[in-house]
Parts: structure tokens; C-alpha cells; sequence
């Protein structure tokens, strides 16, 4: 596979340095040159795939022979080891649990697959510098990276997070590992977090003395493994018997990576009618989608704090997948933005009504699938995809009288509670942060 720069198609690169480089120097966003449907008999045989199986077939299709097949089945067994379950609502909703993986959130599956591909690929290259991996995080990317490369020689990573803007347990699960790991808690938002982190690899200054990468959905990597669970989402609908002519995926969406995923298994011929692009009040890609205009804000805080973003960073991959233009964005992509009340109201009458408990990020995408059956079409198949377990989010089920459930903590998160938080105090100025990471 080769990739170009969303600057410049002329620009084209391996997989590796796609991988190492994040993002091209002219800050354009690498995209597969090609994407080319998956044979017919991988779709024939979908139903007796297991979803490791479904993984390494998708994956080496996409990456072809940049990493060698045996290796490639060692990173997707070890990367891809639990399960994506389809849950069954109703007749026209399913829930895809993409939460039962180590930080309970689904950025598990793109950052250990990414750390497994980063690792094979440094291994090959360091240039006799300690590799720094710098992510700015909304919430739950910060943790699911961590865990990828806690303890791996030769790497640090850098977690940037906003002050007071994630929730107790997300932050616990950066900020108590220590090793190679540390955690720099700036005083401003996400959009802050996410703008620092390009500057710095932009600072020639910087990148002479460190070895520079990002674990962000800016890198391609993140977006390869992500592809996988529509494919098995839709081979366990088929296995349930469930008709999939007028398939829908619902995504809560915040940076758009996930959405973006999507629309790539699309074009390796999976056989999706519409994408929903679900949002809380940061809208930008709804407003877009019904305006055509983009227009990147500052961002907003809700209880969907993983989504709290306003200048997504996909949305030029968006447009290279679907085209430039409103309409053409529209054929693919419906999108519709919901306020915390709304989330709240559907958390309450899914519990109510099923029993079953949506977190905050969860019940956006469940909303955006109710209002897309009622507005678009009655007749379709929906998934959810469920981006987070309810337990991450407990001040937000705690402090609404609403609700009058409570959640069961997993033991996993409950384990945290015992540890001492260590993050290091910023601003969201520049200065600052390089100043820091030139005393490494
Ligand atoms: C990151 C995150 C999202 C948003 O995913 P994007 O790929 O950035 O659109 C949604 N829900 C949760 C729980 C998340 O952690």
C-alpha cells in the first residue's frame, strides 16, 4: 500500500514512514492510494470467519506486504484479543460493544494495534533516538495508548489532556502508570491539547532532538484496525440472520476517525447503505452536512466529553472519501447533534425500556439512529456503535436525579481507584511545552 499527503496526491509514501511520520510535512493527512473491494469469497465466508480472521484478511489486504504475513497474524491476535459483540435492542437496532478491551473504551483497538505496528516498524529504524510519542486526549486515547506502550524500551509517551475536562477514571488511566509514561495536564481544552501537539511536530527545533511521532487519528495506523469491527459487526448481523439490504452504522463522532473507518471498510465492499454522524453540541460536521459550510469552533463542554471537539481532524478524510462538495458528503453521510438533555432522556428510557445501560457517547449514536429511522427511513437496520462502558462516565450518571439506576463498576476500573495520580502541571502555551520536551 502506498499513501499520499490530502496536500498533495503527487506525495506518496510507504506504509512505515505513513506510520512513523504521522503526518506529512506539508500537514496533510496520508490516505491509502487505493482501496480496493475484498475478494468475493471474503464475503462468502464471513459467517465462519472469526473476528481474528476477519482482522488479518482486512488488514493484509490494506497493508499487502509491508509487514509479513506471520507478523502480521502475531500483531492481530495480540492486539485484537477481545470480543466486539453485537446486542440486540430491538428489531432494527444493535449495539456494537467496541468496550472489552483493557481501558474500556474503543480507542483500545486502534492504539494497541498502532503500538504493535509502531514497534515492529522502530525496531527497524530509531536513528539511535529515544522515539517520543506525543497524544493529545479528549479522554479515552490517552489511556488506550498508554496501556500499548506502557513499559516498551526505547519509548516515551507524552499524554496531553485538558484540566478538569475528563473524567476521573479516563484520567486515572494515564496518570498513574509512571515508566515510560507521563502526563501533562494543560490549562485549556482538547482543540488546545490537539493544536500544541501539531506545533511540536512542526518545531524544527524539536524534531532534530527527538524523534517525534502521534498517536492521534491524524495517524493512519489507528484508522486500520477500526476498519475491522464493521466487517464483524456485519458478519454477526448475517450470522443472526438479520436482513442487511438497508445497513446503517450510527457513530458517535468527536475527531471523526472512527466515521472515517467506516467509509474505508465501505470501499473494501462492505455493504453499508449510510453512515450517521452522530455529535453532541459540537456539531461542526452535522452543521456542515445541512449548510456546506465547515466551520471549525471552539469547542463546548458535555457529558460526551470524548466528543468535546471543535475542529475535527478526519474531516479532510472525510472529503477525500466521499468528495469534495456538500452533496457528495450527503450521499454518504447523514449527520444530526444532540444537547446533553437529550442524552440524558435517552440513557434514562433505554434502561427503562431494555434494561440496558448506554453511556453518554453511546446514547449520542443511539439518538442519532432513532431520528435517522424517523426522518430518512423506517425501514433500515441500524448499528450503534458503542464507543465506551457506562462505568467510565459515573459523575454523570451520579449527579443526574433522573437516574435512578447505578452502575456496576468492572473491577478493572475499580482497581484504579487505589492509585496515585501523577500528571505534570501546563498552559496551552507552545513555549512551554517545548521547553519541556527538550529536557528529555
Ligand atoms: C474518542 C471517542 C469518540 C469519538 O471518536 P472519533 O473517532 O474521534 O470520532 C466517541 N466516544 C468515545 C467514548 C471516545 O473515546
Amino acid at each position: 500500500m502506498k499513501l499520499y499527503s490530502t496536500h498533495n496526491p503527487e506525495y506518496l509514501v510507504d506504509v512505515k514512514t505513513a506510520v512513523i511520520q504521522s503526518m506529512a510535512p506539508d500537514k496533510g493527512l496520508f490516505m491509502p492510494q487505493h482501496l480496493l473491494p475484498l475478494p468475493q469469497h471474503f464475503f462468502d465466508d464471513i459467517t465462519d470467519l472469526s473476528f481474528q480472521d476477519i482482522a488479518l484478511e482486512v488488514a493484509h489486504h490494506l497493508l499487502e506486504d509491508s509487514v509479513p504475513l506471520e507478523q502480521l497474524q502475531i500483531m492481530v491476535n495480540d492486539a485484537i484479543n477481545f470480543d466486539a459483540p453485537v446486542v440486540s435492542l430491538d428489531k432494527q437496532v444493535g449495539i456494537l460493544e467496541l468496550f472489552h478491551g483493557p481501558t474500556m473504551a474503543f480507542k483500545d483497538f486502534g492504539a494497541r494495534f498502532m503500538a504493535r505496528l509502531m514497534r515492529y516498524f522502530l525496531t527497524q529504524e530509531v536513528d539511535g533516538k529515544a522515539v517520543t510519542v506525543l497524544v493529545a486526549t479528549s479522554g479515552d486515547t490517552g489511556g488506550a495508548v498508554a496501556q500499548g506502550f506502557y513499559q516498551v524500551d526505547g519509548v516515551n509517551v507524552i499524554v496531553l489532556y485538558p484540566k478538569g475536562l475528563v473524567s476521573d477514571l479516563q484520567e486515572r488511566q494515564f496518570t498513574t502508570l509512571d515508566h515510560n509514561i507521563t502526563a501533562l495536564e494543560v490549562n485549556g481544552t482538547f482543540d488546545d491539547c490537539q493544536r500544541l501537539v501539531k506545533e511540536a511536530f512542526l518545531d524544527a527545533e524539536l524534531n532534530e532532538h527527538l524523534f517525534l511521532t502521534s498517536a492521534n487519528s491524524i495517524n493512519v495506523a489507528r484508522l486500520i484496525p477500526q476498519t475491522f469491527y464493521y466487517f464483524y459487526a456485519y458478519a454477526q448481523l448475517l450470522r443472526k440472520g438479520i436482513d442487511t439490504s438497508n445497513l446503517v452504522f450510527s457513530v458517535p463522532s468527536g475527531n471523526y476517525g472512527n466515521l472515517t473507518a467506516g467509509l474505508i471498510a465501505q470501499k473494501l465492499g462492505l455493504p453499508v447503505k449510510r453512515f450517521i454522524a452522530s455529535a453532541n453540541r459540537n456539531d461542526i460536521v452535522p452543521q456542515y452536512l445541512e449548510t456546506g459550510e465547515f466551520k471549525p469552533k471552539h469547542s463546548v463542554p458535555t457529558i460526551a466529553n470524548a466528543m468535546d471537539i471543535g475542529n475535527p481532524s478526519n474531516f479532510v478524510r472525510l472529503q477525500e472519501l466521499c468528495g469534495p462538495n456538500q452533496s457528495d458528503m450527503q450521499r454518504f453521510i447523514w449527520g444530526h447533534s444532540f444537547d446533553d438533555e437529550a442524552i440524558i432522556k435517552a440513557i434514562v428510557a433505554v434502561q427503562r425500556h431494555y434494561g440496558y445501560i448506554l453511556d453518554p457517547h453511546t446514547a449520542v449514536g443511539y439518538l442519532g439512529l432513532q431520528e435517522y429511522l424517523k426522518e430518512v427511513d423506517s425501514g433500515a437496520y441500524g448499528v450503534v456503535l458503542s464507543t465506551a462502558h457506562p462505568a467510565k462516565f459515573l459523575e454523570v450518571y451520579e449527579s443526574h436525579q433522573e437516574i435512578n439506576f447505578s452502575v456496576q463498576v468492572p473491577e478493572r476500573l475499580e482497581a484504579l481507584k487505589k492509585l496515585e495520580k501523577h500528571a505534570r502541571p501546563m498552559t496551552a502555551d507552545f513555549a512551554q511545552l517545548k521547553a519541556f520536551l527538550l529536557e528529555q
